[in-house]
């Protein structure tokens, strides 16, 4: 059998080729460490953790990323078993000790004898001749790969740099303060009219929030990163810092908005959300990309009339990162179309994490393992963790309707608001009462949290996944 080329030893790739050696095909692994280092990696190792030690949650009952390690180790994955073997205390969490678990994932891959490793940069998009190919080399994709990609797939259909606008769950927002209307009521082509979500500011609150964003605790970016400041991309608070009215002239204008519950009063400024995902359980907040820190973000957000409570799926963020345009280039196994010999995993394909790089890695291995050997590459169904994430990548993302061609993929962390939502009476009710307190959001996770594992072992060809996790 040919082998199938993996570029990139990190979390995604070691883990696609550990998928394909199960299946009995060779693979050569191209990693470019030591020969050339990128920005953040210190080691040589494969599979390095470039910052925290934590793979977050381990709860697979209650915590969407929890499901995501269940899934991977149903599905036999070398990242957790390594993860596992050299977990350090972490509470709920499941840390590692990092320089054990590199050294667990290079050992394997090392000793395994259909895997070859190669230290060597790839520097251009890999030749049709290699056959089967899988391109996992991370945010920090070095630049003559990139160049190669970017001649393939147009010059805007891979970002240098993600400009994350923090993302809330529907359900979190307070519909009796906000209202369902496009600026000027416009309608695109597929539109509902529920594309975006507007939450009023009178001036009081208005000149309290951009006092908050001046003042919040902000991160500042690392030296190689640079600085991408580019109009159109400016921090919220950056905006807020150049002028006080800056603000309510740009992505908080209310013109155009008519607030339905108080038809008769001018919003002085508006914050919008547009819908994220084709469910329609997400929505993002429109021009609200940030540097402020998590903690203060959740803070200042929830100052925002009908966003007290909100929840959010994800919060703002500015990042050195390098990933594709992945719903128009790929196709739902990971395929580029235009080169269905490459196939993209790990965070180079716009999921964020190091869990959910290996997790794309896991089924972008599988993925090419049955292709080889003419088995059914059916993707596994959007209810598991495995099957949402990857939906998000290559087709469940909602394309603005009013801003044709305007790019609003952004990566994106596991989580419920991804999962399709639950059937009717999929939540057991507490008999002859009514939900107390968070007791009906906690109960609406554990479902589908239980119907995550059951669909993932189903597709695996596992019968139950409680016997498989035994
Ligand atoms: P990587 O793990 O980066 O692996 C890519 C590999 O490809 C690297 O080994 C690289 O050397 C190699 N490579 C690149 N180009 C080439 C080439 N042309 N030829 C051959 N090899 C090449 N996620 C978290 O969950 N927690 C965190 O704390 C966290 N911190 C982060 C901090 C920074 C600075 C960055 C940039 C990202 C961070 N992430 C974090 C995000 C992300 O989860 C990690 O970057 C993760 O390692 C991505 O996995 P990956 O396999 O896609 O890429």
């Amino acid at each position: 059998i040919d082998p199938i080329h993996v570029v990139g030893g990190g979390l995604a790739g070691s883990e696609a080729a550990w998928q394909i050696s199960r299946r009995g095909i060779p693979v050569i692994l191209h990693e470019m460490r030591p020969v050339r280092p990128t920005e953040a990696h210190k080691t040589e190792g494969l599979a390095e953790l470039v910052c925290s030690n934590s793979f977050r949650s381990d709860d697979a009952t209650t915590n969407a990323v929890g499901v995501i390690h269940a899934e991977m180790r149903l599905a036999g994955s070398l990242i957790m078993a390594s993860a596992d073997s050299h977990q350090v205390p972490a509470g709920g969490a499941l840390a590692v000790d990092r320089e054990g678990f590199s050294q667990a994932v290079t050992a394997e891959l090392e000793a395994n004898p259909l895997v070859e490793i190669r230290r060597e940069e790839i520097s251009g998009l890999p030749p049709v001749e290699w056959g089967r190919t899988i391109i996992a080399t991370g945010p920090l994709t070095a630049p003559g790969l990139a160049e190669g990609i970017s001649a393939e797939t147009g010059e805007t259909a891979l970002a240098f740099f993600d400009a994350i606008a923090p993302i809330v769950h529907t359900d979190s927002i307070d519909m009796s303060v906000c209202w369902y209307q496009s600026r000027y009521d416009k309608v695109g082509p597929g539109g509902t009219g529920k594309d975006y979500i507007n939450c009023p500011m009178d001036k009081a609150q208005y000149e309290a929030f951009v006092d908050a964003l001046i003042a919040g605790d902000k991160t500042e970016f690392r030296e190689w990163e640079g600085t991408p400041y580019f109009d159109g991309c400016l921090p919220i608070e950056v905006m807020a810092e150049r002028g006080r009215e800056t603000l309510r002239h740009g992505p908080m204008k209310p013109m155009g908005l008519t607030n339905a519950h108080k038809p008769d009063e001018k919003p002085y400024a508006v914050v919008q959300l547009r819908q994220d995902n084709a469910l329609g359980t997400l929505y993002n907040m429109v021009g609200f990309q940030t540097k402020l820190r998590y903690g203060a973000q959740s803070d200042i957000f929830r100052m925002i009339p009908g966003l007290e409570n909100a929840e959010f799926a994800r919060l703002g963020g500015l990042h050195r990162n390098t990933y594709l345009n992945s719903p128009v280039l790929l196709d739902p196994t990971l395929r580029l179309k235009s080169r269905p010999d490459i196939r993209f995993a790990g965070q180079i394909t716009g999921c964020e994490g190091y869990v959910e790089s290996a997790a794309i890695g896991l089924l972008a291995g599988r993925f090419a393992a049955a292709e080889v050997l003419g088995e059914d590459m059916t993707p596994p169904p959007v209810t598991s963790a495995f099957g949402a994430l990857l939906n998000h990548i290559t087709g469940g993302h909602r394309v603005s309707d009013d801003e044709p061609g305007k790019r609003s993929f952004q990566p994106m962390n596991v989580n419920f608001g991804l999962f399709p939502p639950l059937d009717p009476g999929a939540i057991e009710k507490p008999e002859g009462r009514r939900f107390r307190g968070k007791e009906k959001a906690l109960a609406k996770k554990q479902a589908m949290a239980r119907r995550a594992l059951a669909d993932c072992a189903a597709w695996l060809g596992i019968e139950r996944a409680a016997d498989a996790a035994e």
